[in-house]
């Protein structure tokens, strides 16, 4: 989008304003679609990303899935109009009874405990369940969202798969799909593929298969010069070993994914207004109007989100730390190259699709931003920005 547009949208839904361009996730869809050139290829948008309802919508409309985490994530894409059959449950560490009440609505499972297995094997053995392994295979890019290695919560150890057999022979339930997720950040496909022939190697095991999911980890680049997932490469790869394994296995599967960041995050911009220039003895800082209530993944992660001025784009650059208004250190940004700022101008950060919104909270009994969907050349407001009285909800204020 050009800073034009964006500081219009500002304008007239005010700052801070999170702006997705639904072009940018159509783009990003097509090119996974392109990219796996298989008969029958399911993409499941991970909602967690980003869940705003109609958001969702746009990736129904455009033939996706659904990745689901919560039962209340499952429940929003029934609302937005998924059906059942469209949404897979990926969940970890809840409870027996919200996988029971998932699978009662119609919606994929998948269980990443033996002991949960067992228990819901022997009580739904016609219900088709999905078994999340763990290849035990480090291809993550920071440790909070690396998943595979060893010692990871996440999925059934493929050292257990013996066990797996055992209940699955005892409960005669119905094993339908094999799924590793092995962490975001994929930056090199040979290791992909590598963990890839794990769960092929597991597949082989079970008679009944009808897809395998490969879960996601596509990166996208932040920053200039940053590594990006090859999936073009990784299509031409996977396609060919996927169509080898078919016929090995004697039967047509579903290749899945389940990409949340590669789908959206690079359709988002965050916009904020600057309210105080403040020079130090060797630092200028910008404060905007937000913190890591409302983007905290540089806080979180160590996210590079590349910052623009767009109320000046052709200014001089200079140097910036930019900072939030949050009452605690909350950095946005250190000694960043941006153009000249004045107190009163927009700046936009970009990479502001995935993971940005869904995470923001009230700290500081602030109000969570507006949503704003770019489509057709025109802004669609998709989510009021909050006000007094959504602070007061749900609070009771007892008489003493
Ligand atoms: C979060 C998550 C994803 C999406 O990961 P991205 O890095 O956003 O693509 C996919 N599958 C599962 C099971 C997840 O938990």
């Amino acid at each position: 989008m050009q800073p034009k547009e964006l500081l219009d949208l500002a304008e007239t839904f005010g700052n801070p304003l999170y702006v997705y361009d639904a072009d940018k996730i159509a783009f990003q869809y097509k090119r996974l679609t392109n990219a796996f050139k298989v008969e029958k290829l399911r993409i499941n948008y991970a909602m967690k990303a980003l869940s705003n309802v109609s958001i969702l919508r746009l990736l129904k409309n455009m033939g996706s899935g659904l990745d689901t985490v919560s039962i209340q994530e499952v429940k929003l894409g029934l609302h937005a109009g998924f059906t059942p059959d469209k949404i897979i449950f990926t969940p970890n560490g809840v409870s027996f009874e919200e996988i029971e009440a998932v699978a009662h609505l119609g919606v994929q499972i998948n269980i990443d405990n033996l002991s949960i297995l067992e228990h819901f094997g022997a009580k739904y053995p016609k219900t088709p369940v999905c078994i999340r392994i763990n290849p035990h295979v480090m291809a993550g890019g920071n440790e909070n969202i690396s998943v595979g290695h060893i010692d990871s919560k996440f999925g059934i150890s493929i050292y257990q798969i013996p066990h797996v057999l055992r209940i699955v022979e005892n409960t005669k339930m119905n094993i339908n799909g094999i799924h590793m997720h092995t962490g975001s950040d994929i930056l090199d496909v040979e290791v992909f593929l590598y963990a890839s022939e794990i769960l092929f190697d597991t597949a082989k095991q079970f008679k009944n298969l009808e897809f395998l999911d490969f879960g996601s980890g596509f990166k996208v680049p932040y920053k200039k010069d940053d590594i990006e997932t090859n999936v073009e490469e990784l299509g031409k790869k996977l396609t060919k070993r996927f169509k080898e394994f078919e016929k090995e296995y004697g039967r047509e599967l579903t290749l899945a994914f389940e990409p949340g960041k590669f789908l959206v995050s690079e359709a988002g911009y965050f916009l904020a207004k600057v309210n105080v220039v403040k020079q130090t003895t060797s630092t200028v800082f910008a404060g905007i109007d937000s913190g890591f209530n409302h983007l905290i993944r540089p806080m979180f992660y160590g996210s590079q989100h590349s910052i623009e001025n767009i109320s000046n784009p052709k200014g001089k650059e200079r140097f910036y730390t930019v900072v939030g208004y949050i009452c605690e250190t909350d950095t946005f940004a250190n000694n960043r190259r941006i153009a000249e700022i004045h107190e009163g101008d927009t700046l936009c950060f970009r990479n502001a699709g995935a993971y940005c919104f869904s995470m923001a909270s009230n700290y500081n009994s602030r109000y969570k931003p507006a949503e704003v969907l770019w489509k057709d050349g025109k802004g669609h407001l998709i989510r009021e920005r909050e006000s007094f009285e959504d602070l007061l909800q749900n609070q009771i204020m007892v008489d003493l």
